[in-house]
């Protein structure tokens, strides 16, 4: 069986307001998008497929697959618009894969376990995420952000990735997602609306954390440094 992870790394990160790409910026002395790299190099996985942003495939391949000598990239791409668009191309550069797990780059503190616990649950599952239930309360809002709905707290998952898939299941479903132009904000998703396949969520990590806002940074920095102690 060949796995395949799809690391996207083609996001602008708006919310960092931050002239750097989020996934490049350093944390621990190293670029964020580097330790999930890192850590599927280490895993079972047989190859990566690299999603990056316009015109950075060669800062890439310079300043990360050469610098750290990685040896399991097979491609890099560039993706899209939107998440989905980059899934897409990435997924259409991993044919003849047998399953891919789709990550985010920003995410860099995916470990072995939760790789594992990924590649043994599509085997079993042909669909699964990774997640946690979430520690607040959710509230749903309407239109003039009045509280319209909680759900029962211990039903609520925040979802992380990797997101885990039977390569010919998410690759049809996502052909559907484009042609019919829908849009959607994670892989799971685009499973739920497009085909009849249930997903399964498996346990992550509440350090697998996305890079997405400056907090997150001290956040990062303060779980490297505990780690290293
Ligand atoms: O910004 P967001 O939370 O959607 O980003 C999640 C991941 O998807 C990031 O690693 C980002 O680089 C990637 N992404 C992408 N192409 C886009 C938007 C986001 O590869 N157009």
């Amino acid at each position: 069986m060949k796995y395949t992870a799809i690391v996207l790394a083609g996001g602008a990160g708006k919310r960092m307001n931050a002239k750097v790409h989020k996934q490049y910026l350093p944390i621990g002395g190293k670029p964020v998008l580097y330790y999930s790299l890192k850590a599927f190099e280490e895993s079972e996985a047989d190859s990566i497929v690299l999603v990056t942003g316009a015109g950075e495939i060669e800062y890439c391949r310079q300043e990360i697959i050469e610098t750290y000598g990685l040896k399991k990239i097979v491609a890099i791409v560039e993706g899209g618009r939107e998440r989905y668009h980059s899934v897409y191309e990435g997924l259409k550069a991993a044919s003849g894969a047998d399953y891919v797990m789709i990550h985010d780059g920003a995410r860099p503190f995916l470990t072995q376990e939760m790789i594992a616990r990924s590649m043994k649950g599509v085997q079993t599952y042909q669909a699964c995420v990774l997640g946690m239930p979430v520690k607040d309360t959710i509230k749903i809002a309407d239109e003039n952000c009045f509280a319209q709905e909680t759900p029962k707290r211990s039903s609520v998952w925040m979802i992380q990735t990797p997101q885990s898939f039977s390569y010919p299941l998410i690759y049809d479903a996502y052909e559907k997602l484009i042609q019919k132009g829908r849009d959607a904000t994670d892989d799971a998703m685009v499973l739920e609306c497009m085909t009849g396949q249930k997903v399964r969520l498996l346990e992550g990590s509440y350090q697998n954390i996305k890079i997405t806002t400056p907090e997150d940074l001290i956040t990062a920095e303060a779980w490297l440094k505990h780690m290293a102690e």
